[in-house]
């Protein structure tokens, strides 16, 4: 989708990164610059709940401030840092990042709507990952429900019963747990009843072909209800239109995130969305900060 974001931008895709930029050039010294200068910002998508028809969190979103070639999405950057090996100094990075942003909101705001944070499939595998978040958030001084980890469904069910721990584990400090690209994987209702998450995100496929398609409805119906009965919250991802928020909002769904609400944004127009909900009163859920 960056794609079509700026016309400087075309001409560097039209090339292909592949060719230009990641097989003629090492990336590693780059990459490993990149991180030492600062060059990566951490995007927020706001999310909407339909309840209270607020905001109610954000997602954090990747993107790399190329001091040449401009605002990179994850897409460009992501596999060569996998690729590379270098996997951990970005979650770490994110991870970091989140913290002392949700630290700067409550000594700025008192009050803290959750980020969600994006696990890569290695975060979720690495033995020390409960440990890690819990030295995070007690470094920070923050409470684990304002942090989400947003994890695959692939990610999830690959081991499960090694997932299920780990989450469990998380869940059990405090941590809040959604599955992200709810839909595209295998196997997902049957298995959604083991998973002891409190959200599931759907996938945005599902919301695309939404006036297309009249039967993704009725899937969609049936994911919602089912979700609903263990207990499960429900957000789609990817709402563009009225027509899919509406539908949405009809079938159940109990949060929205989509450009139809707002794109990912940089932190000073988050901050500006957040003082905003504060002079109308409005102050974080407790049903997004819950960790029942
Ligand atoms: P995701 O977690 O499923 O994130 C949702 C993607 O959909 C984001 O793309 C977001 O900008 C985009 N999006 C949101 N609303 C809309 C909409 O209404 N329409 C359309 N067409 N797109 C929408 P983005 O930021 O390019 O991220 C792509 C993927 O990269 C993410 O998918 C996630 O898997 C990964 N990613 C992003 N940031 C991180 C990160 O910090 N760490 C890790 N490990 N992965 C990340
Ligand atoms: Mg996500
Ligand atoms: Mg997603
Ligand atoms: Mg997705």
């Amino acid at each position: 989708e960056a794609k079509h974001q700026n016309a400087s931008n075309i001409t560097f895709y039209e090339r292909g990164m592949d060719d230009a930029f990641s097989q003629l050039i090492d990336m590693e010294p780059i990459l490993r610059k990149a991180f030492k200068h600062n060059e990566f910002v951490l995007y927020l998508q706001p999310q909407f709940d339909f309840d209270y028809q607020q905001l109610c969190g954000f997602e954090a979103l990747i993107r790399w401030q190329h001091p040449e070639r401009g605002l990179l999405s994850p897409a460009e950057f992501i596999p060569h840092i996998e690729q590379l090996g270098l996997t951990e100094l970005l979650d770490n990075w994110v991870l970091e990042r989140a913290a002392e942003i949700l630290k700067e909101w409550q000594t700025r705001f008192k009050h803290v709507w959750p980020i969600a944070v994006n696990l890569s499939a290695q975060q979720f595998q690495q033995s020390k990952l409960v440990e890690h978040l819990t030295e995070l958030m007690t470094r920070h001084q923050l409470d684990a429900s304002f942090l989400e980890l947003e994890i695959t469904e692939t990610v999830a069910m690959s081991d499960l019963s090694n997932g299920m721990e780990v989450i469990r584990q998380l869940r059990d400090i405090g941590f809040k747990v959604a599955i992200d690209d709810f839909g595209t994987g295998h196997s997902s209702l049957a298995y959604l009843r083991s998973l002891p998450i409190n959200k599931i995100k759907i996938d945005r496929s599902f919301v695309s072909e939404l006036q297309v398609n009249r039967t993704d409805a009725t899937i969609l119906k049936a994911m919602i209800r089912l979700a609903h009965g263990l207990g499960k919250r429900v957000i789609a991802e990817g709402i563009e239109t009225q027509d899919q928020q509406d539908i949405l909002q009809q079938l159940g769904c109990d949060m929205m995130q989509g450009y139809f609400y707002s794109p990912p944004i940089k932190l000073e127009l988050a901050e500006q969305l957040i003082e905003n909900e504060l002079k109308l009163g409005r102050e974080p859920l407790p049903s997004s900060l819950a960790t029942a």
